[in-house]
Parts: structure tokens; sequence; C-alpha cells
């Protein structure tokens, strides 16, 4: 099957900086070669070997015979320069992704007020059947490549004319579950050579994979860990979150404690308010409990509606009473309302609606 397929160039940005170095030395050329190419590519962010112009010719027609400068291309953006905007882009295999940008005059959270934050994918569909969420609706097709993750980044400053400078991976899929590629990715997105957007404003938010939360935690790179807790209580997780089953809070819990242990940064959980679903009072109790056992803080996300699914969120006055047992027993926590603070939950819907469109010629005809 592989034979019939075109042959690929593989992008460019799917290299590490040690990988790129190897290629070049492999090609006989002198290693420093490595610095002029990631400039041209990172920095300068040129569209044709052709402008490296301080290359061979002949080095430039290699790189170009063998790589490429980028393969996603802009199916729709949504939104305008000073509002939230959704980006939605088709991959080389024709699946669809997206990110929201989030800039900087519309804070994303408290802290981050001043940075212009991008929610990235991770995955094309996700695995983990969160009960309340879009992008597990359609199921799980593959993971994204490091450099589809990359050029999520590259390619949304380019449209944008602005630097992202923080990055949240809360778009589609498990970022966890593409844990290889995902560091992959970010150390292209760290590096001073590469993106250079400090590793204390990239966020990597999961469901809760126990092991792989340890493994990111033997990691170099101090990444914010968020976790998409939404329940307080086996019962309540168990409900919506299937992967609870796996790893239920106690086992959760102590990847947790072991990520403080070694990084000795805040963890910040994710809770969704869903109306009598998980937002009782006795679950803020028991959720600031749990928080304050790993000295977490606590995001409360007003559920926002998915079409097709019947869950709804509280009403506003429900939302400050959940928010004020939180802070009464000592728990650091805020309530993200503001319009266009809730982007998690647009992200999953500009794809489904339209892969529908793309995918099903004759909507009418089901
Ligand atoms: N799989 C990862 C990252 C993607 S989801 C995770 O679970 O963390 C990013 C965040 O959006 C998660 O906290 C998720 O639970 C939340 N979310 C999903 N659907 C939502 C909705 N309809 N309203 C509000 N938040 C939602």
């Amino acid at each position: 099957m592989l034979m019939t397929e075109p042959y690929r160039k593989i992008p460019i940005t799917q290299l590490s900086r040690a990988e790129l170095e190897a290629v070049l030395v492999e090609w006989g050329e002198r290693p420093f070669r490595v610095k002029q190419i990631l400039k041209w590519v990172y920095e300068k962010r040129i569209e044709s070997f052709e402008e490296m112009t301080d290359l061979d010719p002949s080095l430039r027609e290699a790189l170009a015979a063998n790589y490429s400068l980028g393969e996603m291309e802009l199916v729709r953006r949504q939104g305008s320069e000073d509002t939230t905007q959704k980006l939605l882009f088709r991959l080389s295999d024709k699946r669809l992704i997206e990110c929201v940008l989030i800039p900087a005059s519309i804070a994303f959270d408290g802290e981050r007020s001043d940075r212009q934050t991008l929610c990235v994918s991770s995955q094309v569909g996700c695995a983990y059947d969160c009960k309340f969420c879009a992008s597990g609706l359609a199921g799980f097709t593959r993971n994204l490549t490091s450099s589809e993750i990359v050029e999520q980044v590259m390619q949304t400053e380019a449209l944008s004319g602005k630097r992202v400078n923080n990055l949240v991976f809360m778009g589609m899929g498990e970022p966890l579950a593409n844990l290889t590629n995902l560091l992959r990715a970010t150390e292209i997105i760290n590096e001073p050579w590469g993106i250079g957007i400090g590793a204390r404003h990239l966020t990597v938010s999961t469901s809760g994979l126990a092991p792989q939360i340890m493994k990111l935690a033997d990691q170099p790179l101090q990444l914010r860990l968020a976790v998409s807790l939404h329940g307080a209580t086996d019962e309540v997780r168990d409900r919506i979150m299937p992967v609870n089953r796996k790893y239920p809070l106690e086992r959760l819990f102590e990847a947790l404690r072991y990520y403080r242990e070694k990084k000795k940064q805040r963890i910040t959980f994710e809770y969704i308010l869903i109306e009598d679903v998980n937002d009782a009072l006795e679950q803020a109790r028991v959720l600031a409990e749990r928080a304050k056992l790993v000295n977490a803080k606590v995001n409360l996300i007003p559920y926002n509606t998915v079409d097709g699914l019947p869950w709804k969120r509280p009403s506003e006055a429900h939302q400050d009473a959940f928010l004020a047992v939180l802070k009464k027993a000592g728990c650091v926590a805020t309530l993200r309302r503001e319009k266009g603070h809730d982007i998690e939950a647009a992200c999953g819907q500009l794809r489904l609606r339209e892969e529908a469109k793309l995918t099903d010629p004759s909507p009418q005809s089901s």
C-alpha cells in the first residue's frame, strides 16, 4: 500500500536540531550550517528553500528535494482580530484539526492577560470518550506528528502577524497519549533556536493518564500541568470520564504527588461545572480537600453546551456558591466566566461541523 502513495517529503520542522545536524554531516556539510538553516526556518520563517541565500545552491536543492516547509492548509478562520479566533487546518491526509487563538486583549486567565494564547490540538479526535466533550464524539483517528503540532503555532503566527507567547494543549485530543510527539514538539516550541516560548508558558492538559504524568515529571522541561478533574469523587468522575476507571483518583493523585515532588510547581485542576452532574456543594468541599493535598489551584469553568449532548451549566448564582465553598475551605480557585475564556469548549465543535460537510455529500439522506 505504501508503494502506491505519492512520495512525501518530511516537514523540516519534524527534525530536532541534533537530527538536522546529523543529516548535514551525512551530506558532507559542516555542522555549523544547522544554525543558518534553523534561523531561516524559525526566525525568518521563509517559505521556500530558495530564500536561504547564505547556503550553497546545492545544499538548498538537497534540502528542497528531501524536506518541506510545512504542509497544513488553512480551511477556515472564524472570529476577528480582537476576539477569540478559531482556525481550522487541513492536514496532508485531509484530516481536520483546529486551534483557538485568544488575543492578549482577552485574558485567558487572570495571570496571563498580557499574553497571546494559542490552544492547540494534539490528536485527530480523541479516544478517551469524556461524556461532556465534543472532541470524543467522532472517536479517535490518529496522533498528530510533532511537526503538525509545531506548525499550528507557526501558521497561526503567520496568519495573525503576532507572536504566540502562551500555549495550551487544550484543543482536540489527549496530549499525554501522544507523549513522544508532544515532547518532540515542545522542544522545538521552547528552544531559543526554535519558536522560543518559555516553558512556564506551555501548559499540558490531561484527562488524568497517571503513568504518563509520571513520565512527564521525569522530563527536564518545566511544562505546566493542568488536570481535567471534573469530579472530586470516583463515583462522579467514573460517570463522566471513563479514564477514571483505569486510573482512579487514588492512582491519579499518586502521580500528581510525584509530579509535585519532581517539579516543585503548582498544578492546576480544571473543573467544568455541569448542572446536577458534578456541581453539588458537597463536591466542592471534597474538591477543596483534594486540591490542598497537592497544593493545586482550581479553575472552575461553566460548561459550554455541545450540540447533541444533554448537559447544561448551572446558574451563575450556583457557580458563585460552588466557588465560595472552595475559597472558604482555603483553596486557591478562580471562576473563568468572561466571554472568550471558555475557549476549551469551542475546541472540537468547529471541526465536527466542518467534517460533516466535507465528508458527507448528502447530509439530508440520513
Ligand atoms: N484531553 C485533554 C485536553 C483537551 S480538553 C484534557 O482532558 O485535559 C481541554 C479542556 O476542555 C478539558 O479540561 C476538557 O475537559 C474541557 N472541555 C471539554 N468539553 C468542554 C465543554 N463542553 N465545556 C467546557 N469545557 C470543556
